[in-house]
């Protein structure tokens, strides 16, 4: 049976929910609460309280994530091409609280880059899914997890250091793990300056950067991350995102080029492209809603 899917708008971006997963008014502040509570904050173990994460799609709900998938990269594609981007961001499926299946749909359909924010789910889930996925870990990262997030072989970048001694401790155990090659970070910023929001402090980024860089001789800096506020113009998080980038580079003599910019999600990747990320995060409009339990 396949499912219609309906649009709603959130923030300033029309995006596609199966309608039965299709938020209200009402279920879309509750969803954004959760939000805010759940996968952004410290978490718990997912799989004991996700009701979704067990549960086998049917291949029409499989299709049905390919075909989103497929339509928000056409989305990033046209607005890169109406920019006149020379570079096309990177699209991260968000996969997290979802089950594997999915995303072995989508990586059979072509795409390699998938974010993950609980460090058990990703280690359960890469290990049930094909090793030529890249692995983005987005979730808040406590210097004990490195281990274990280091255990997954196709980890290609942690995108959430927020300071220096997570960026060591990531350090030592991608040495404990053996890599060949540096794993990637990003830096994340907390550009809103709320405090339910992890992220090191915009007017440290320089240091940060600098002694990461110079004591983690495993982590290759690859840029800054943020969240932002959850709101209809995130440009004024965008922009400070953009301020520490420049602030970045000049200081420490990096090219602009070689420093991405994570920024943007299901409600706010266009906008985010327009301010220049080169890295946008989209879960729900691909995979869904996502339903805890309470
Ligand atoms: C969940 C999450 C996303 C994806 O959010 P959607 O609104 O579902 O697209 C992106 N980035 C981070 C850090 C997240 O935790």
């Amino acid at each position: 049976m396949r499912r219609p899917i309906s649009t709603c708008r959130v923030g300033s971006t029309v995006c596609l929910f199966p309608s039965a997963a299709r938020p209200s008014p009402a279920s879309s502040s509750a969803l954004r609460l959760q939000f805010q509570s759940r996968s952004l904050g410290t978490s718990s173990p997912i799989e004991m309280e996700n009701p979704e994460f067990n549960i086998e799609p049917t291949a029409e709900e499989c299709a049905e994530v390919v075909r989103r998938l497929n339509g928000i990269q056409q989305e990033v594609t046209e607005v890169s091409q109406r920019l006149g981007l020379k570079q096309e961001p990177r699209l991260v499926a968000v996969s997290k609280t979802k089950p594997a299946a999915l995303v072995r749909a989508c990586f059979e359909a072509g795409h390699v880059h998938f974010g993950e924010n609980y460090v058990q789910e990703l280690v359960t889930k890469s290990k049930q899914l094909p090793e030529g996925i890249k692995w983005r870990f987005i979730g808040h990262l406590q210097s004990n997890k490195c281990k274990q997030v280091l255990s997954v072989p196709n980890l290609d970048c942690v995108e959430t250091v927020d300071s220096v001694k997570l960026a060591t401790a990531l350090d030592k155990a991608a040495a404990a793990a053996g890599r060949t090659t540096p794993l990637s970070i990003l830096v994340q910023i907390n550009t809103s300056g709320e405090e339910s929001k992890s992220g090191a402090d915009p007017e440290k980024v320089v240091d940060v950067v600098k002694e990461i860089r110079e004591k983690c001789s495993r982590l290759h800096f690859a840029g800054l991350m943020t969240i932002g506020r959850f709101d209809e113009h995130p440009e004024p998080d965008f922009r400070k995102l953009v301020e520490c980038r420049k602030k970045v580079c000049d200081e420490l003599g990096l090219p602009v080029e070689q420093v991405e910019l994570s920024m943007g999600m299901s409600h706010d990747f266009k906008i985010a492209i327009e301010e220049g990320s080169t890295n946008v995060r989209v879960g729900s409009s691909i995979f869904g809603a996502r339903v805890y339990h309470k």
